[in-house]
């Protein structure tokens, strides 16, 4: 019957990597919401991170399961060695990161074959995988991009390779203004990625290259963010770059229950009521919450470093650190001597996975040290917390200008060097002062009235007649038109 509304099947591809996974699986959630037909595509060792929230969703009504498909064996990686988490934890070799991105692109067969299989009618693939516009032609359905991050760092990473501004400049540390990005926004050579200022041509430079074709051919792009938090961005690509997308985030907000904000991503280190115990034992915004995500690995000199910063400054703290090791007599060269029983009452130490979106909504919690990941920035926003900025790698040095300069919800601990995985080197007095400055004081009271109107504005926005909730009907609305037609015409 011509009135009936068809269910749609979508296929969602995240990236193995912890800050792909955990935003593409919640967005997946909006879209079942809605009534539509869910399958999650991975790989056999990240199959069970998804499996309780799979669980979860279809508890609530929603059609979802997973497909499953084979990491390639003869990539050469270890046995179980399918995410970026454990390519990148525990100082592995920087060549085991370029092995694992060469290995994904060895899934595009098993995903066309799932594909002809299953014949869904659209599939939602990382930006990591350029090659999926092409599974997705050859059956027909269109393919949406998801990018890991918002519309400010898009804009941005556009705007350099266009005008490669950072060609200009007689040194790294000369600050150069992005051409044509609105809100004058100046960046050194220092904060570029490698793959930005090398010349030279790699296995991750070209699959960069090939993702940025690929995100000019798709059907469009579905970007985890909303239009309230950044719309001159938001603007800027669509109408200056041209580029199709619709935002609908902050996906975070998605998870009602305690359940669903304390299980995402791995198995919290922590058992969420005794978190809540000890957030429940402090006064409001009295606690300041430190990670740098799913990706970042600190050095013993830099975390011992940030101890003695944290203690300086007199905040209480939880403070995630991804070690779960001990030495062979049971030390941990990371914390200064007598560390933890000083801190006692004070400061708690997560080692490994925290239940952060649980953390930071929390109301003693009333400011956060980032690496500025895009996931930890929108949650932070969404949480209506102030942020010390420290970027490490990716993009995360654009992230911290939106933050310290176009929304002023942040201050920077200073940070001056792009430097994968470990980062640059931050002094503990950088670090007090910076975790003083957005928890104590005027200063500190106005970033945090601003970010909690940002955070109100993100609950608005996913809210039914809020602006990513319009703009997910948008979106479903026209695959749905593009389905009756695929159907009428075949
Ligand atoms: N995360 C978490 N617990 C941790 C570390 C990270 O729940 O101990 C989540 C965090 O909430 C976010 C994601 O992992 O959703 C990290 O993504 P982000 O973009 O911030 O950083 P990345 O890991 O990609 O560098």
């Amino acid at each position: 019957m011509g009135s009936e509304i068809p269910q749609l099947h979508i296929f969602f591809f995240p990236f193995m990597a912890h800050g792909h996974m955990i935003p593409l699986v919640d967005m997946s959630k909006l879209f079942g919401t809605r009534g539509i037909k869910i399958s999650i595509i991975t790989t056999p060792a990240n199959a069970p991170l998804l499996s309780n929230t799979i669980q979860r969703s279809n508890d609530l009504g929603i059609e979802m399961d997973l497909k499953i498909i084979n990491f390639p064996v003869e990539a050469g990686l270890p046995e179980g060695c399918e995410n970026f988490d454990t390519v990148t934890n525990g100082g592995t070799k920087r060549g085991m990161f370029v092995i694992f991105l060469k290995a994904t692109t060895m899934l595009q067969d098993p995903l066309e074959q799932l594909l002809r299989e299953c014949k869904p009618d659209c599939l939602v693939a990382d930006i990591f995988f350029p090659w999926a516009n092409d599974a997705a032609a050859k059956f027909g359905i269109p393919r949406l991009v998801f990018h890991g991050t918002g519309f400010f760092s898009l804009c941005t990473t556009a705007c350099m390779t266009m005008y490669e501004p950072h060609k200009q400049v007689s040194s790294d540390s000369e600050p150069f203004v992005v051409p044509g990005l609105p809100g004058d926004i100046k960046l050194t050579r220092n904060q570029l990625s490698d793959m930005m200022k090398s010349n030279e041509e790699n296995g991750f430079t070209k699959m960069l290259k090939d993702s940025e074709e690929s995100e000019l051919k798709c059907y469009g792009v579905v970007v985890n963010s909303f239009y309230e938090l950044e719309p001159t961005y938001a603007d800027y690509y669509r109408n200056v770059l041209g580029r199709k997308a619709w935002h609908v985030g902050p996906v975070s907000l998605c998870n009602g229950n305690l359940k669903d904000k304390a299980s995402r991503g791995k198995q919290a280190s922590i058992d969420e009521n005794e978190c809540l115990k000890w957030l429940n034992s402090k006064k409001p915004n009295s606690v300041v919450y430190i990670c740098f995500g799913s990706v970042a690995d600190f050095n013993s000199d830099q975390l011992m470093e940030l101890a003695m910063g944290l203690e300086a400054s007199g905040q209480d703290f939880i403070w995630v650190v991804r070690r779960d090791k001990k030495d062979e007599n049971g030390n941990e060269d990371w914390l200064p001597e007598g560390f933890e029983k000083r801190m006692e009452g004070k400061g708690l130490i997560i080692r490994g996975w925290a239940p952060q979106v649980l953390i930071v909504e929390h109301e003693s919690v009333g400011g956060m040290v980032t690496h500025c990941g895009w996931n930890s920035i929108l949650e932070g926003v969404a949480a209506g917390v102030p942020m010390v900025t420290w970027p490490v790698a990716a993009e995360q040095f654009y992230n911290e200008k939106l933050v310290t300069h176009v929304l002023k919800i942040g201050v920077s601990v200073g940070v001056q060097q792009w430097v994968i995985l470990v980062g640059d080197f931050v002094k503990r007095d950088a670090i007090e002062k910076a975790v003083k400055e957005v928890m104590v004081g005027d200063k500190a009271e106005e970033m945090r009235s601003r970010a909690k109107a940002l955070g109100e504005m993100a609950r608005r926005a996913v809210e039914k007649e809020g602006s990513s909730h319009f703009d997910l009907n948008v979106l479903i609305d026209e695959l749905r038109l593009s389905h009756n037609l695929t159907k009428q015409t075949s």
